[in-house]
């Protein structure tokens, strides 16, 4: 059997295994990996929450280091681990790069916000005493991640968690257990007291479930669905326990009849197919200004047919495959959906075939399509974007606000007044300017509005009010002897 959780300080087996197959060629099979049982998920948690005042104890120059140690490795492994990311979740090499690169910022970057928590002082009311806030760790910390960003999206939740001196205990999506296992055996190897750091793989609606709802966690970080996300808060709300969550998304781009053509059709095809469009900032719906409909449409179509989809780790591929065959059959079925509805599909929208059997799929237009289509409401996640035809620039947004979901959103126009407007009145919790829906920076707050985002905001020094919990102390001086 392989040893693949860590838990208390040591790798182990578990009670079962789960295949691992490269969806750009099935005939690869990456390996098979430990699930855990139940008990092994409660000895993580006992031994996280025995590790976690020692680490809290150790102060703020050894968490520094250890954080600056794991993310200075990241960085210098960024190749061989991107690696294993494009050949298990499917995206291009170099985005698997930048991936494990980008995860080894949140490190760096948290290493020094460690040393930034310094509290407040306070005046008290009363003569005589003093105040002072400080933030404590909230404690033990469940991360669930899903397989997207295997590598990025756990960083970005256990770096602050680590560094604020919490104790991690952490679900990835089984979808991606190797790229897990890469972040796990960096941070492991440490000098971390045992069972601060947990990896516990297992089924989401099995181990996931039992995580979420232990009594012995402090706070749960989770991006993932809205259904899954729902039952989390659920879960949560019965032993009070703090919940942060990143969910689905619907991001708008609208574009202005004023703006940079190609530039825009440059930076909606990027943002919407982009990571094979399974990212939760990828632009799905194309608000476009009926004075360049038609010429927009027409060169984002040229676009779409242009990417190069094919084996993630080939020279030259711009789109890898989909990540499994569950969430290709749901992409082919929003296909036939979108049609039923109505919408016309331009280009794409089919399986593909390679060299190797892999879940290959053309990236698909949608045209026609209204803002009341299904297409238009539920997150795909999937190389599909569709295009609404809009009057002009109240009505784009109009119909850019009209979604449960507020992630990010974008506009593309030479109009500062627009621009600014658009900044203003857009629902979103981050919003572009001439710029895609995706690519964010790593030392600014992250999320959304509505159902995209629950609780407090991850990344940057907003991560701080997730990860710790404050304390007044008042305290009497007296009067010296
Ligand atoms: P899920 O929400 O099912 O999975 C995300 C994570 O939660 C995984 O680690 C999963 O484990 C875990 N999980 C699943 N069920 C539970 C549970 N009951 N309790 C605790 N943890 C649980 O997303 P999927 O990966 O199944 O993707 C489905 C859809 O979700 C996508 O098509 C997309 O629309 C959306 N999604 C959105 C993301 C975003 O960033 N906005 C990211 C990923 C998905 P396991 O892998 O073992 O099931």
């Amino acid at each position: 059997m392989n040893t693949h959780l860590y838990i208390n300080g040591q790798w182990q087996s578990g009670i079962s295994e789960i295949e691992n197959r490269n969806p750009s060629d099935l005939s690869d099979i990456i390996g098979n990996y430990a699930q855990a049982s139940a008990d092994q998920l409660q000895s993580a948690l006992d031994a996280a929450r025995a590790a976690q005042p020692v680490w809290w104890a150790a102060g703020i120059q050894k968490r520094h280091d250890v954080m600056m140690a794991i993310g200075t490795e990241l960085m210098a492994r960024a190749q061989e681990i991107g690696e294993m990311v494009a050949r298990e979740e499917g995206k291009p090499l170099a985005e698997g790069k930048g991936e494990v690169y980008r995860a080894g910022q949140f490190f760096t970057y948290f290493a020094a916000e460690v040393l930034r928590n310094q509290g407040d002082l306070a005046e008290s009311t009363r003569l005589g005493v003093e105040i002072d806030v400080r933030r404590e760790p909230v404690g033990v910390v469940a991360v669930v991640s899903p397989w997207n960003f295997p590598v990025a999206t756990p960083a970005w939740k256990i770096a602050p968690a680590l560094a604020f001196g919490n104790a991690v205990v952490w679900k990835p999506a089984n979808l991606t257990p190797a790229s897990a296992i890469f972040l796990a055996e960096i941070i492991g190897k440490q000098d971390i007291p045992a069972g601060l750091f947990n990896l516990v793989m297992g089924a989401g609606r099995e181990i996931g479930q039992t995580l979420v709802e232990s009594p012995k966690v402090d706070a749960i970080s989770f991006t993932g669905s809205v259904p899954v996300g729902r039952g989390i808060a659920a879960a949560a709300v019965v032993n009070m326990t703090k919940v942060q969550m990143e969910m689905g998304s619907k991001n708008p781009m609208i574009i202005m009849e004023d703006c940079d053509l190609d530039l825009a059709v440059l930076h909606a095809s990027g943002a919407a197919f982009g990571g094979t469009g399974q990212k939760c900032t990828a632009a799905s719906r194309l608000i476009v200004h009926e004075k360049i409909h038609d010429a927009f449409v027409e060169k984002l179509v040229d676009a779409a047919r242009a990417y190069k989809v094919g084996n993630a780790l080939a020279e030259g591929t711009q789109i890898g495959p989909v990540v499994s065959e569950g969430q290709l059959k749901q992409n082919l079925d929003y296909i036939a959906l979108g049609q039923a509805e109505g919408a016309e599909l331009l280009c794409g929208g089919q399986r593909l075939e390679r060299d190797t059997e892999g879940y290959y799929m053309a990236p698909a237009v949608f045209a026609g399509t209204r803002n009341d289509m299904r297409i238009n409401r539920e997150e795909m996640f999937a190389p599909i974007t569709c295009v609404i035809k809009a009057g002009g620039y109240s009505e784009a947004l109009d119909i850019a606000n009209e979604s449960e979901f507020g992630l990010t959103a974008g506009i593309m126009t030479t109009s500062l007044a627009r621009a600014n407007h658009f900044r203003a009145n857009m629902r979103a919790g981050c919003v572009m300017v001439n710029l895609p829906t995706a690519g964010t920076d790593y030392h600014v707050p992250f999320g959304g509005r509505g159902a995209s985002s629950f609780g407090s905001r991850e990344q940057g020094r907003y991560a701080a009010e997730f990860y710790t919990t404050v304390k007044t102390a008042y305290v009497a001086a007296g009067e010296p002897a």
